[in-house]
């Protein structure tokens, strides 16, 4: 159903919080809309409560539901017109590139964006505005573990391999991962895998809920992920494990990281990390003796200034061990935004064009370019990653105007407060959303944007799965698509008249010319460039040949086998759910070891500041809380922050459970209720990045960035933590 009949309707969609993306089916009926469980291949029938209470959000008090104007810098916001909101940005974003070029003029995507957005958004940028700044918040999120992917097998799926698999492993390995929390039904697959036998390690800081399921759990310093790494491939090598005749037929560069690990012995990563030699050995023992084993990776690795080189680590570990190809085995990594795959695809990054394309290759350009119609010449060169580009705002040479798509870096960029100050600091701030977040609240123009449950599109979950999300609903008056808004500004931009107007999906809208992937014409009146149909067939054409290659991808075929795995260049051909089974996405199809050494941690511990700092999810909220803060009954079970203390270092301080106490970095400062737990180690303070304002965790964070990634190192900085004595 496209949600466009008769009441009651249903449709089969999913849901629209993380990269899992739950098979979900909503219903309307006598003007409520209500969530139910539905069987799909990653959930198989269940959903977490962000899942079941996520139609509360569509009928929301606080919904946007019209275009809100601030009039001058302090005024307040004032309902407006979508006529007089565009013409506002249009104005602006003219006087700000007659004024200071181009590039003066920047754009914020999001992870969560369907794939058809991600595509808009990066040819917006580069075709409209005809600016080099784009990039959006995956930046902060999964960056770490694209760019060692990248640079290991010469492609970047979160899994190159079916969810399924999980279950299989005989040992699995979680590192910086709290599935139990982030992701709850994925632990079927974990509870499958240890009925069968299987062994389940998680290396992590805390005793999460994911470390309560496990057989061994490794408890490092923060930061001391990559000498756990390294320790591991050094016992493997000494006890025989590693598999020769793998490492020699599919890999190259094993020497330089056989020589480079031969330094880290056991007790050397115990005497850093703090993980006892036993441990380690069990660890590398499990690992290289299992006849299927898979290693994971999250957040808790990869949010760090090294946080390419410790995926890395972990990635040479298993190419050592032969894992990678083998059905049942593999490194992959846990992507968290509902579309943080398919959002770093589709050319929504400073250095991206569509089909994971590198902007600075000429051949990429020409095809890309053809698509959209521009001379190769004119498209922008590399922009710069996410935080470089928010700390750039306002400033001298920096960009004067942003418009934020999906995204809500107030609470959510590290070093937030010095974020906040630069997006005051512009000439020009546009947020489309559905919500006043606190982004939004800082700007100018505000758009209100259509829900998940009022758009179709498509969304590639965690394992490369392109997948279909359908509409229930139209928007509500006064809202309008993200493609709407794209297609009326590029329309005024060009010096077009307003192009805006409802799509109603009854009946096939491409002509077989255009869903085989011809470009609309803008303005011919044909086609609806702001129909994501429309969007979708262009993005096909744009990742042809890509190394995401969407071209055989078509809606239909997504509608018939539970969604399609990329790469599928051939509509008639297969997809591909398992990666790397004959060679790798490299020149010469071998994986490439990196050698690759632990360094500290940008800010280490002092007097002055003698613990360490991180940060993570709970399960009853979601990234910035934008939407979950508002949900009544999620924000029952997770009121507010906390700050996660060990009862030693509360008894050291003087503090007692729920009593208020200050985080205190070199950059800020947070403030909420203490929550006293045994599970964290005495020398770690934790707290949850869902919430702004006092308790905004990310005014502690450090914003050092990975030198490839651009990821900040939110996982680690140094603090000390006050009792809070005032009333
Ligand atoms: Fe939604 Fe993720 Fe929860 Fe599934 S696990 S219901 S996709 S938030």
């Amino acid at each position: 159903a496209t949600g466009t009949g008769d009441d009651p309707r249903e449709v089969a969609t999913h849901c629209p919080y993380c990269a899992l993306q739950c098979g979900m089916t909503l219903r309307a009926e006598a003007g409520r809309v209500t969530v139910a469980a539905r069987q799909f291949p990653t959930n198989r029938g269940g959903l977490c409560q962000k899942g079941w209470t996520a139609a509360e959000l569509l009928d929301h008090p606080e919904r946007l539901t019209t275009p809100l104007l601030r009039d001058r810098p302090g005024g307040e916001l004032r309902p407006a017109s979508w006529a007089e909101a565009l013409d506002r940005v249009v104005t602006g974003i003219r006087a700000v590139q007659t004024g200071h070029g181009r590039d003066a003029v920047a754009v914020f995507g999001g992870g969560g964006l369907t794939n058809e957005k991600a595509y808009a958004l990066g040819r917006f940028a580069r075709v409209a505005l005809r600016t080099r700044h784009i990039d959006y918040n995956g930046r902060f999120c999964m960056s770490s573990a694209a760019a060692a992917g990248m640079r290991a097998f010469g492609v970047d799926r979160g899994l190159p391999f079916p969810l399924s698999d999980l279950g299989r492993a005989d040992t699995l390995l979680l590192v910086g991962a709290n599935p139990a929390e982030t992701m709850p039904p994925l632990v079927r697959w974990l509870t499958e895998q240890r009925e069968r036998g299987g062994n389940l390690i998680v290396v992590d800081p805390r005793v999460t809920a994911t470390a309560r399921h496990a057989d061994l759990h490794l408890q490092p310093l923060p930061g001391t992920d990559l000498a756990v790494a390294n320790a591991l491939l050094h016992v493997a090598l000494t006890e025989g494990w590693v598999d020769r005749e793998y490492v020699a037929g599919r890999t190259t560069g094993f020497d330089a990281v056989r020589r480079g690990v031969a330094g880290w012995w056991p007790a050397r990563a115990e005497a850093l990390s703090g993980v006892p030699v036993a441990d380690i050995e069990a660890t590398a023992r499990a690992l290289g003796t299992a006849e299927r084993a898979i290693i994971l990776t999250a957040r808790g690795a990869e949010q760090h200034a090294k946080g390419v080189d410790t995926v890395t680590g972990f990635v040479n570990l298993a190419l050592a061990l032969g894992l990678p190809g083998r059905p049942g085995s593999g490194y992959g990594c846990l992507t968290g935004q509902g579309n943080g795959q398919g959002g770093r695809e589709h050319g929504q990054k400073a250095d991206q064009l569509p089909g994971y394309r590198r902007i600075d290759d000429p051949v990429a350009r020409e095809h890309v370019a053809g698509v959209w119609g521009v001379p190769a010449e004119e498209l922008p060169g590399p922009g710069v990653p996410a935080y470089q580009l928010l700390d750039s705002l306002g400033t001298a040479g920096g960009p004067k105007a942003l418009l934020v798509f999906g995204s809500n870096p107030v609470v959510s960029a590290p070093r937030a407060a010095r974020v906040e100050g630069r997006l005051r600091d512009l000439d020009l701030l546009v947020v489309a959303d559905f919500l006043l977040s606190e982004t939004a609240a800082l700007a100018d123009v505000v758009l209100p944007t259509a829900q998940w449950a009022e758009e179709d599109g498509t969304m590639t979950n965690l394992e490369g799965r392109v997948l279909r999300r359908r509409a229930l609903r139209e928007p509500p008056p006064g809202v309008r698509t993200d493609l709407a808004v794209l297609a009326d500004l590029t329309h005024q931009l060009q010096g077009g008249a307003p192009s805006y107007r409802l799509v109603h999906r009854k009946g096939p809208l491409l002509t077989p010319k255009q869903e085989h992937g011809a470009t609309p014409e803008h303005g011919a009146g044909a086609v609806d460039a702001a129909d994501p149909r429309v969007v979708f067939a262009e993005l096909r054409r744009a990742s042809a040949g890509g190394v995401a290659d969407y071209a055989g991808v078509s809606w239909e075929r997504i509608d018939e086998n539970d969604g399609v795995f990329w790469p599928c260049p051939d509509t008639d051909g297969p997809d591909t759910p398992r990666l790397f089974a004959d060679r790798f996405g490299t020149p010469d199809g071998r994986a490439r070891f990196h050698a690759v050494e632990h360094r500290p941690a940008a800010e280490e511990v002092c007097a002055a500041y003698p613990l360490h700092f991180t940060t993570g999810r709970v399960l009853a909220q979601y990234q910035s809380g934008t939407q979950t803060r508002r949900v009544a009954a999620l924000r029952r079970v997770a009121p507010e922050a906390f700050v996660e203390l060990h009862p030693d270092l509360a008894g050291r301080l003087g503090v007692a459970e729920g009593e208020p106490v200050r985080v205190v970095s070199r950059r800020g400062d947070m403030v909420a209720p203490a929550r006293l737990s045994p599970g964290i180690r005495p020398d770690t303070v934790f707290a949850p990045f869902h919430w702004g304002g006092a308790a905004r965790a990310n005014s502690v964070t450090n914003d050092a960035v990975d030198p490839v990634s651009g990821m900040p190192e939110f996982k680690i900085c140094a603090v000390r933590v006050e009792k809070v004595t005032e009333p």
